[in-house]
């Protein structure tokens, strides 16, 4: 600890139950712990309250928390702004649930009074669940998407987002011309791609091969090669029925990544949600590319898309984390996604602490953002939230005094959005559950 740093900045002290992954099986775990975050929210000490507490004098606030868990903020890899309206829409698989539900719903956020109103909504929700990082879809519209990233920054909540590009096989009302989808996103991406010090990145967003034509997708992808540091984001094979169209619509491609790779999308910094309906050939692709996967069992789940190999993803080292897909995946708590994951599994175990590992620093990875946030380390951004699992949910009353792999049993098995206290994003809270709560009995 050097003491001329507690000198320099004004410090703040969050004192709890440190829980914290260090790798897929192995956490950081600290009862009584402290975490000391200075006044540009970096974290310079994460460890035992017993170590910091000579120093204490040096503190400008403490919040104790006794033994509730402070554990990083959650990390969402894919979902859905303009979704949020339509969550729990049952009934159909894939293709004819988007034209049936998520198309109408999108085509509204054409006008901006609209958007606006659902991107309050939306990034309200995301803190309230914990989720202090999400990877976000908007819509095709340029505005819209520009309200989100205002609405985002003023909140400030941590996003990786973008305008959607789609030119082919969907309704008229989402369908632009190529030229316009792409000066939109690029102007977007000039706006807010590292605005705030990168609290807020830009990700080039084609939906899916399936609503793109071949030029888009080679003409988004030189976009985003030209911009290191900005993002590919879009879905990959997640349904066999999409599958076999991508086949009809690109039939020089062998395969659904082949798509992709040939009109060169894989790459650093590319992330594909879903990937079911993979071979093994195709992960090696995936691998060699150094490409990202954003798994979403929930959604999986829910549109009966089919089941990610997980433990074979793993083992060929491909980089992944979780996401909602909200609202395919009818919840934002990434909590139900550890648990849907798990269950999703037919014959294997996923453990709560490689789960909790995927829901932050596996995500900060395949976002390679490991430098920045994903754990709690000295030298990283404070990104980080208070959960109580006895909060609200039923969970057994003296659950917190318990061994830690039976709290986070609880939190992935039981947990939801109803856990989460606090949010924190770089140290500014910005999510407490007390003050939401007046908010909503004033406003009644
Ligand atoms: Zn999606």
């Amino acid at each position: 600890m050097p003491a001329n740093l507690y000198d320099s900045r004004e410090l703040t002290a969050y004192r709890g139950h440190i829980i914290s992954p260090v790798q897929e099986q192995e956490l950081k775990d600290i009862r009584d712990g402290v975490l000391i975050v200075d006044d540009r929210g970096i974290i310079v000490f994460c460890g035992a309250w017993s170590e910091f507490e000579k120093n204490k004098n040096s503190l400008k606030h403490i919040h104790n928390y006794g033994d509730k868990v402070i554990m990083p903020g959650l990390i969402d890899m894919h979902l859905h702004l303009p979704q949020v309206t339509v969550t729990g829409k049952s009934g159909e698989h894939l293709m004819k649930w988007l034209e049936r539900f998520v198309f109408p719903s999108e085509a509204r956020c054409a006008d901006p009074q609209y958007a606006l109103r659902i991107a309050n909504w939306f990034f309200d929700e995301m803190v309230r669940n914990g989720t202090t990082l999400g990877v976000v879809f908007s819509t095709i519209h340029k505005e819209a998407t520009d309200v989100a990233f205002e609405v985002a920054s003023r909140k400030g909540c941590r996003a990786i987002m973008g305008k959607v590009l789609m030119n082919a096989n969907a309704p008229d009302f989402l369908t632009e011309d190529l030229a316009s989808s792409l000066s939109g996103s690029e102007e977007l991406c000039q706006k807010w791609h590292g605005h705030d010090n990168g609290r807020l990145l830009y990700a080039y967003t084609p939906r899916f091969a399936v609503t793109s034509t071949s030029e888009l997708l080679t003409e988004v992808g030189k976009l985003w090669r030209a911009k290191p540091g900005t993002y590919m984001h879009t879905h990959l094979s997640e349904s066999l029925e999409e599958v076999e169209f991508v086949k009809e619509l690109f039939p020089k491609s062998p395969t659904y990544v082949d798509v992709y790779h040939d009109h060169g999308l894989l790459g650093h910094n590319s992330i594909m949600a879903h990937a079911i309906h993979l071979s093994d050939s195709d992960l090696d692709i995936l691998k060699e590319t150094d490409s990202s996967l954003a798994h979403c069992p929930s959604s999986n789940f829910f549109l009966k898309s089919g089941v990610f190999g997980y433990r074979r993803v793993e083992s060929k080292g491909v980089r992944f984390g979780i996401g909602s897909d909200v609202a395919a995946g009818p919840q934002m708590s990434l909590f139900c996604v550890m648990k849907d994951a798990n269950y999703m599994q037919p014959d294997q175990w996923l453990y709560p602490t490689e789960l909790l590992y995927r829901a932050t620093l596996g995500g900060a990875k395949a976002l390679a953002l490991e430098d920045k946030i994903g754990s709690l380390d000295e030298g990283k951004e404070a990104d980080f939230v208070v959960v109580d699992p006895t909060h609200r949910t039923g969970i057994i009353d003296d659950i917190l005094s318990k061994p830690t792999d039976e709290i986070l049993s609880a939190l992935v098995f039981l947990g939801d959005d109803r856990v989460v206290e606090s949010t924190f994003v770089r140290g500014k809270e910005i999510f407490n559950y007390e003050s939401a709560k007046e908010l909503s009995q004033s406003r009644r």
